[in-house]
Parts: C-alpha cells; structure tokens; sequence
C-alpha cells in the first residue's frame, strides 16, 4: 500500500487495488451508523474522506460516522469495500 507523504491526513489511497488507476474511485454506498439508513452518495473518495452529506440532507445528524461503505473505481467499474483502501 502506497504512502502518501505529502498529505499527512491521508486515511485513504487514491489508486484503485484492482486497475492501479489513481483518483478514479468514488465512494458509492454506506450506511449511516446513526440510524441504519443506506445512502448512495456518489462522493468522490479523496485521501483525508470523503463528504457522505454534500448536499446537508442530514445536517440534523450530529453522528456522520459511517459503516459498510463501498467503493467503485470509475475505470475499471469494480466495487470493493473502503478498507481495501485504509493506508496503515
Ligand atoms: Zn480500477
């Protein structure tokens, strides 16, 4: 799994584990940990997260943490879990 040196924040790596294109990954399932509830929200998957509310649907929600999230890469179209992603 790649460092990425220059962005000490980063969480996540940017290159898709199955094609090994980088920045093409979007975040396209979770599910709210909050309440159970899955969303679809087709955020891009940046190194430091990912934005799951873009447009404040659930700003009430105080807890944004997520569970069960996956990923799609938009080159090679496979879906995997986010783990597959998280830089040790
Ligand atoms: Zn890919």
């Amino acid at each position: 799994m790649p460092q990425t040196k220059q962005n000490p924040d980063a969480q996540w790596a940017d290159e898709c584990p199955r094609c090994h294109n980088r920045g093409c990954l979007t975040v396209c399932e979770v599910t709210l940990a909050a309440n159970g509830r899955k969303l679809y929200p087709e955020t891009p998957l940046l190194p430091d997260g990912f934005d799951v509310d873009p447009e404040g649907e659930f700003s009430s929600l105080r807890d944004h943490s997520t569970e069960d999230e996956l990923v799609r890469c938009d080159k090679c179209k496979e879906t995997f879990p986010l783990d597959e992603l998280a830089i040790q």
